[in-house]
């Protein structure tokens, strides 16, 4: 140890200053590598390595080295508890070991090349409890570091602090510029941050989809292939279809018979087969008169003005990609063209993120959308993870590269290393073994003070109905009705909506069951209806406003309910998107002339449902009392009313941040709500996606909310929220929250929680 001449006191002064050099620097990669320099010539070590902690992917990142293989700088990543770098951030406890490889806890990692390296001591980087990152000194001589070096090291990383919080806030600032402004190059790419949409893990191939169809030229097919073979092809595939459509009819019984309508149309034309017979009997190879026949409908399609047609042309390169798969004698995928892949989008319809799961694709990233978006939610309502990243270099990626998706957390790997598949396959086992040993539902729900609570279900697809059964749901507090028709390519008749209600209704025997009518329009645009290409479709021709535009429509599906829920005990409607007492009234007009319709044909029915309205829109709050007085219940779409009370697009990833359901504005509105729903003596529920937060459900008890609905899966974590919570400290917790004027206030005493008495300083003024 006597060669060690390091002057400790001396290290400490440049390090403050280097803190202000950092302060001043825009260069942030630089400075740290600086860092790492200074401190590695200061302790005469061979090795001088930061790692910073990254909060979004929950990992840390090797971010400067001098020593190590720079080229494994950002490549280096471990989740913290992961190695001895990760145990030091877990433990928060320095590490010093003579022969680090001797160490249970050490992990190598190949693109570091630190082999040669025994001794190892690593400290943690925090501030109070907040953790940075591990700053870590390494040498080839073992049992280099003593007890002095500890020390040091950790005064060191205790100055260094500050200064890296604020180099790792601006990391990420330019990760999030540089992600709007530049593609990615490749390495950046093998690890991409989103948001989790829709929660899953999937490993899969990816398959970039677009629109251009370019696939089906990529696709091969048996060049000395005879005519027999091409119609012993169309064959095998209109089997395979059926056989598709079978076992698609017992997951999404509803649009089942639908999905595959355009392939069998194709297949039953004869024109289609005619034509590609003539050109393989004009002498063309097999495979090339089928692709060309294939491009030509394909051109007709998407040149077609009408977007329900366009989307057929999607149709068509898949109908043609399995035929010419039949013709090369591949296997048959067991469900579709995209079968256990992971699909990447720009963008994608409602009825293509229904087609892929019929498909059984393992997971889809977007490159666009939020996570309140319809894509979004169906995705939940199919248990297909989703990811949206706004990271338009993944759409580049090469076709079947590896891609593992994190949908818990919303990270993104490309290509990842067998280490990293191994941990996630462990995690999603634990996840399975979890899920089906869900904590035991209580079938009524209370406060820890005994106030009963009602938890019910959101549904979107008959298929889900099994699972808020075996959950306990109190019913149904929305189903919503458009989700099965936006993969049709015309407008149900009453009695195909009938038939797909009457499910519902029969399935939940005589439980309650909101329907909530029609609610079409803003990124939920069924092809046919035409009103795609709105300049603001969310503020657009949406919800109510379709159907009071189309009161033929609007009456057909009103009496489709009232017919369905003969037998249903407790059946109530809902109108969404309700902005003044005229809308309201107009729809209940149409209900009392259903009902009156009903009764001179005589035909079964409902003859006392209850009528509600959504809250979703500002305008609504102006007249809440009228509309509390008129209506039977009230239910609050927080997902659309903090869009529009905030003026946030819901589908915009780009501006999450602003999408702010805790909003002090929201927070009044909706004690305003409930405070008219109470004085009118009626029931206000909370439908949206604000009943699942674990902050903010005790204040939405706490103003009087006794209802939600949920998705289905989420019911036990809603229900153990509840009963967690006592009605005095949500009403003391809610009286906290109104009183605060910023975000920022409210922020803080979110963090104090319910059950904490105070959680403001002695300096607040009362
Ligand atoms: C809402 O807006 O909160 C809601 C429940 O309706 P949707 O998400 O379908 O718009
Ligand atoms: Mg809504």
């Amino acid at each position: 140890m006597q060669d060690k001449d390091r002057d400790h006191l001396d290290l400490l002064y440049n390090i403050g200053e280097l803190t202000a050099l950092i302060r001043e620097s825009t260069d942030v990669g630089n400075l740290l590598a600086r860092t790492v320099d200074m401190v590695s010539q200061h302790l005469q070590a061979e090795v001088c390595s930061i790692y910073l902690y990254d909060e979004t992917s929950l990992e840390l990142v090797l971010k400067a080295t001098k020593g190590l293989n720079p080229e494994a700088v950002d490549k280096v990543r471990m989740a913290c508890g992961i190695g001895l770098v990760g145990a030091t951030l877990e433990e928060m406890q320095p590490i010093c070991e003579g022969d680090a490889q001797c160490n249970p806890r050490f992990k190598y990692f190949p693109e570091a090349c630190e082999e040669a390296f025994r001794s190892f001591l690593s400290v943690p980087i925090q501030r109070g409890v907040v953790r940075i990152g591990v700053l870590v000194v390494q040498h080839s001589q073992p049992n280099y570091f003593d007890e002095t070096d500890v020390r040091t090291l950790r005064a060191i990383a205790a100055q260094l602090a500050g200064v890296l919080e604020n180099a790792r806030l601006l990391m990420n600032l330019r990760r999030l510029e540089g992600e709007q402004d530049h593609p990615m190059t490749a390495a950046e790419l093998r690890f991409v941050k989103g948001l989790a949409a829709s929660p899953g893990f999937a490993h899969g191939p990816a398959v970039v989809f677009d629109r251009s169809h370019a696939r089906l030229l990529e696709t091969a097919g048996e060049a000395q292939a005879t005519e027999d073979d091409f119609h012993r092809a169309v064959q095998q595939t209109a089997e395979q279809l059926e056989q598709l459509q079978e076992r698609i009819a017992e997951r999404l019984p509803e649009s089942a018979s639908l999905i595959f309508s355009a392939h069998f149309m194709m297949l039953k034309d004869a024109q289609f087969t005619d034509r590609i017979a003539a050109m393989i009997q004009a002498g063309t190879a097999v495979p090339e008169a089928v692709k060309e026949v294939a491009r030509h409908y394909i051109e007709l399609f998407a040149a077609s003005p009408h977007q329900y047609l366009q989307e057929k042309a999607k149709d068509l390169e898949d109908l043609a990609g399995r035929i010419l798969k039949n013709l090369a004698g591949q296997p048959w995928e067991e469900h579709g063209f995209y079968d256990r892949q992971v699909v990447i989008a720009p963008a994608l319809y409602p009825s293509e993120i229904l087609k892929f799961a019929a498909e059984g694709v393992a997971g889809i990233v977007l490159a666009s959308g939020g996570v309140t978006s319809h894509v979004a939610i169906l995705a939940r309502s199919l248990g297909m993870p989703l990811i949206i990243a706004n990271q338009p270099g993944l759409l580049s990626i090469p076709q079947g590269l590896p891609v593992l998706m994190d949908a818990e957390l919303g990270n993104i790997y490309v290509d990842p290393d067998s280490d990293i598949v191994h941990t996630f396959e462990m995690r999603n086992h634990a996840r399975r073994t979890a899920e089906t040993h869900a904590e035991a539902m209580l079938p009524e729900t209370y406060t820890r003070d005994g106030e009963r609570v009602y938890v019910r279900a959101n549904i979107n697809l008959l298929s889900e109905v099994p699972i808020a059964s075996e959950l306990k749901a109190e019913g149904i507090g929305l189903y919503r009705t458009e989700f099965p028709f936006l993969v049709r390519s015309t407008y149900p008749s009453e009695e195909e909506e009938y038939r797909v209600y009457k499910r519902l209704c029969d399935a939940m025997a005589g439980r309650l069951v909101t329907f909530r009518t029609l609610d079409i329009g803003g990124d939920k645009v069924p092809a046919y209806l035409e009103i795609a290409g709105e300049p603001n479709p969310q503020l657009g021709l949406r919800s109510i406003r379709f159907s009071l535009r189309h009161p033929e429509l609007f009456r057909q599906q009103v009496r489709a309910i009232l017919r369905a829920g003969v037998d249903t005990l407790d059946l109530r409607i809902m109108f969404p998107m309700i902005s003044s007492l005229d809308e309201f009234r107009q729809a209940r007009k149409i209900v009392a002339e259903s009902l009156d319709e009903l009764k001179s044909e005589r035909l079964p029915h409902h003859s006392t449902p209850s009528l509600g309205v959504m809250i979703e829109v500002p305008s609504a709050v102006e007249i809440i009392d009228e509309l509390a007085q008129e209506a039977d219940f009230l239910a609050i779409g927080t997902n659309d009313f903090v869009q529009y009370l905030l003026g946030v697009d819901r589908m915009n990833e780009r501006v999450a941040d602003a999408y702010r359901p805790e909003h002090p504005s929201v927070l009044r509105a909706l004690k305003r709500i409930a405070d008219a729903a109470r004085r009118a003596g009626k029931e206000a529920s909370i439908c949206g996606e604000m009943a699942l937060d674990r902050d903010l459900l005790p204040f939405l008890l706490g103003i009087g909310i006794r209802s939600f609905s949920v998705d289905p899966h989420q019911l036990p974590a809603v229900q153990g929220l509840v009963r967690a919570v006592s009605l005095a400290e949500a009403e003391a917790y809610a009286a906290r929250l109104l009183i605060e004027p910023t975000l920022e206030g409210v922020q803080r005493v979110l963090q104090s929680g319910p059950n904490r008495s105070n959680p403001k300083s002695l300096d607040d003024p009362p």
